[in-house]
């Protein structure tokens, strides 16, 4: 039985939805013993507490706003002795995968990051697998107890059924150092451009095209099939390199690494560094004209065909399925 801590993270209106699963991967991992939820930044808890987990631990004073790895290191090791934990987990965000090894360094604590699966043994290490080579490969590790931190792959663990009634919330005791270790100062956000839908790295389905659609009025086809499936917009880096989207847009080795339920891949030739960026999503579907374009070997379903036909063809169909 060990104690498990995920930190969660705040964004616009609620919580990251990864945090969700990684909520359930916790409590698949104590064993029986408690899930405690870090919940950083001023505002409101509710969200948190419908997790799968027992307690929410806030740290909710305005200098947490926008914590600095090192803080958050800080109050992740805080709430883990506060729980008490063995584990801390983090979700699959970027932010999360920055603060494993700065917590884990802190809290002297084994480490791995974008864990796809995690068993603990008898003698109390954990066994994780996690994928290396843009997906290519498959790493097994066994991470030496007594303590551990990790972060997950976005959508590598199910999403378990929303807590009721909600977990108890209450205030971290906040030790002084995560207060005043600011080694970096945060002047200001500014909110990468992205699509009305959700954020690329957290998205379930994402909907990407490339080249193919051959001109930034046209790549309007891709957002509307993206807005008719609640999904996130992405592009090959043909498309952010030709200014049609900005490079936040980019999918691949020089742009965001994804892993949806579903992706959906329109005009995109599949070149390697398109595909290292996406290639760990768990159901991929491509429209190219060409039948030998290298995306179709990755491809769970293909459709050849002209994207400029088939994609408001799928539109309507969702739209018409959804009832929009
Ligand atoms: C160091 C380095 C880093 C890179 N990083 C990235 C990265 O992070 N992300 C990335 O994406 N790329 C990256 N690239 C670029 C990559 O090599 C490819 O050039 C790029 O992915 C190609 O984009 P594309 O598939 O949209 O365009 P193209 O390769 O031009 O492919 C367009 C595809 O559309 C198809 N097509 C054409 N017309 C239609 C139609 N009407 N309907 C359907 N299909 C059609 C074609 O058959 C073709 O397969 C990188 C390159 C380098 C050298």
């Amino acid at each position: 039985m060990s104690g498990v801590v995920v930190v969660l993270e705040r964004v616009p209106g609620g919580i990251a939805s990864v945090c969700g699963e990684a909520a359930g991967a916790a409590r698949a991992l104590a064993g029986g013993g408690p899930v405690v939820g870090l919940l950083v930044g001023p505002g409101d808890s509710t969200a948190a507490t419908e997790l799968a987990v027992d307690k929410v631990l806030t740290a909710d004073g305005p200098e947490f706003e926008h914590p600095s790895t090192a803080q958050l290191g800080a109050l992740a090791a805080a709430a883990a002795d506060a729980a008490p934990a063995t584990t801390i987990l983090f979700p699959g965000t970027a932010r999360g995968r920055d603060g494993v090894g700065r917590t884990a360094i802190r809290w002297g604590a084994s480490a791995a990051t974008s864990v796809t699966e995690v068993t603990r043994d008898e003698s109390g290490s954990l066994h994780v697998r996690r994928p290396v080579f843009g997906g290519r490969a498959t790493e097994e590790l066994e991470l030496p107890g007594p303590r551990h931190v990790l972060s997950l792959k976005p959508h590598a663990f199910p999403l378990p059924p929303a807590r009721s009634p909600p977990a108890s919330s209450e205030p971290l005791a906040i030790p002084d150092s995560p207060k005043s270790s600011r080694p970096v100062e945060v002047t200001g956000f500014t909110p990468t451009a992205g699509g009305k839908g959700p954020e690329l790295g957290d998205a379930s389905i994402v909907v990407s095209g490339g080249r193919g659609l051959r001109s930034p009025e046209n790549f309007g086809l891709v957002e509307e099939l993206a807005e008719s499936l609640g999904a996130a917009v992405g592009a090959s880096r043909a498309v952010t390199d030709a200014g049609w989207r900005p490079g936040s847009y980019q999918v691949g080795q020089t742009g965001r690494a994804v892993s949806p339920q579903l992706y959906i891949a329109l005009g995109i030739s599949g070149a390697i560094q398109h595909i290292v960026g996406m290639v760990s999503s768990r159901v991929i579907v491509a429209v190219n004209s060409d039948p030998h374009a290298p995306i179709f070997q990755v491809a769970d379903y293909g459709i050849v065909g002209d994207a400029l036909q088939i994609v408001p063809a799928l539109t309507r169909e969702v739209r018409k399925a959804r009832g929009l």
